[in-house]
């Protein structure tokens, strides 16, 4: 494993703030909501929280790169500091969504005062090096006690305002009952989506790695799925962008990493010859400071080696370069979990990450690998050279015929994935074919 020298770099405990805006992170949030409840229930006075949601923030990300999408975020943080009293708390909830808790109050329309002027804020456009960036925001609102008198009630019912905000292109709701009643689309798949979290409605399926050279198997990617009671067996891409956009991608990588490990610790205490599982992250988990914890928990609740664990990271997480990332990586790395950088090739490229961060092989996008059967392999040889030159292992995904195979073995290409070999299955099927 390729070893970042100590002396360069140290590796300091991340504070409970977002690293990227200097925020407080919700945890924070929570606290000091749960103390302005208790005051306002003695002083007899309300709570607000606001959930705001930045218009369209991934496009600007998807079209001008993360670094720039960085840049306007802390642009953003600094001018919404500069509209909010100083009674307030502003805090990063996830992604390109924030919390504000407005306390002391004792008339609704003081928070909706501070509401309207924080999407009066957006009103300017954001200067970006000698670009002008015009952007809006919608902003769901919710009380304290008419609400709801606890954390989780009133951020679902801020969460449902600002839905409807962004249905109707209102800038911002208040909370109404009614609301509940007829939630727009996505507000059923939030519902269903923790419904099928109660319920194990999710399944593994495992998809084989294997060697390029033996043909052996070297690894299992966990792919998940959702067994939908009435849509049947759906797949990731029609699910996991919404929970990454609701927030509910923690607790389900939380149960993807936990199935894992419980069914790699099952396939080894029935004698098969176990190899890693490797487990897909999304970006928002890098948000949040309890994974390296949740994964010590897990697999000393499973008894499984951290050798069996791996970790698929997109080049947007790598990407993203800041210290609680390249600590939380070497936390990883430091207990013998490697990781891998998914989709390799299809993000922003700024390689130095490469260099710094304890990353032990390059997945190669599936596109290349089409390119291949089209008699173009310049983008897959470039990948291929370039792990290389870093030491790092590098897997071919999406390889659907002998030719593709052929072509990458010359290549000197490590890894495989794909139909060719195998397709996601159930753990069953692997292991009558695999194991
Ligand atoms: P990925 O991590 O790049 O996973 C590989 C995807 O390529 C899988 O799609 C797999 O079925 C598909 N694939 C593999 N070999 C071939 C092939 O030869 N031909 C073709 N056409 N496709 C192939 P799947 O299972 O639909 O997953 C799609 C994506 O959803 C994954 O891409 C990953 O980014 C995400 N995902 C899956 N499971 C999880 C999860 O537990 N957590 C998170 N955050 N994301 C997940
Ligand atoms: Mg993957
Ligand atoms: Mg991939």
């Amino acid at each position: 494993m390729r070893q970042v020298p100590a002396r360069r770099f140290k590796l300091k405990k991340p504070k409970a703030v977002d690293p990227l805006t200097g925020l407080p992170i919700q945890s924070v949030f929570k606290e000091e909501l749960m103390r302005a409840l208790v005051k306002a229930e003695q002083n007899q006075e309300l709570v607000a929280i606001m959930i705001l949601d930045i218009n369209r923030f991934k496009r600007i990300n998807d079209t001008m790169g993360p670094d720039m999408g960085d840049r306007l975020m802390v642009k953003i943080v600094e001018r919404m500091g500069t509209c909010l009293p100083s009674f307030t708390l502003l805090a990063r909830f996830n992604g390109d969504e924030f919390t504000i808790l407005v306390k002391e109050i004792t008339k609704e329309i003081q928070a909706v005062e501070i509401g309207e002027k924080l999407i009066q804020c957006f009103n300017h456009p954001f200067l970006l090096g000698n670009q002008e960036v015009y952007i809006s925001s919608s902003l769901g609102i919710s009380f304290y006690p008419s609400d709801g008198e606890n954390y989780e009630l009133l951020l679902q019912k801020a969460s449902i305002a600002l839905h409807w905000a962004k249905r109707d292109r209102d800038h911002y709701k208040l909370y109404e009952e009614e609301m509940i009643h007829e939630l727009p689309s996505n507000m059923n798949l939030e519902s269903e989506l923790r419904r099928a979290l109660d319920r194990d409605e999710f399944a593994l399926f495992y998809q084989p790695l294997v060697d390029a050279h033996t043909g052996q198997l070297v690894a299992l990617e966990a792919l998940i799925r959702w067994q939908h009671p009435k849509k049947g067996l759906l797949l990731p891409a029609s699910f996991i962008p919404v929970a990454e956009e609701l927030g509910l991608i923690i607790p389900i990588t939380e149960w993807v990493i936990q199935q894992a490990c419980t069914q790699n610790r099952k396939w080894l205490d029935e004698g098969c010859t176990i190899v890693p599982i490797s487990v897909n992250l999304s970006a928002s988990h890098f948000h949040h400071t309890g994974l390296v914890e949740y994964i010590n928990k897990v697999l000393q609740q499973t008894r499984l080696p951290s050798e069996y664990l791996e970790l698929e990271i997109t080049e947007s997480i790598s990407m993203n370069n800041s210290d609680f990332i390249f600590y939380t990586l070497h936390q990883l790395d430091s207990q013998g979990i490697k990781i891998a950088i998914d989709d390799f090739g299809m993000g922003y490229s700024s390689l130095r990450y490469l260099k710094h961060y304890p990353i032990n092989s390059l997945k190669i996008d599936r596109s290349f690998i089409k390119d291949i059967a089209n008699g173009d392999g310049t983008l897959a040889n470039t990948v291929i050279s370039l792990a290389h030159q870093f030491n790092l292992k590098v897997t071919a995904e999406g390889v659907e015929n002998g030719e593709q195979l052929e072509y990458l073995k010359q290549q000197k290409c490590d890894r495989m994935q794909g139909f060719f070999f195998g397709k996601p299955e159930p753990p069953q099927t692997i292991s009558e074919k695999f194991l």
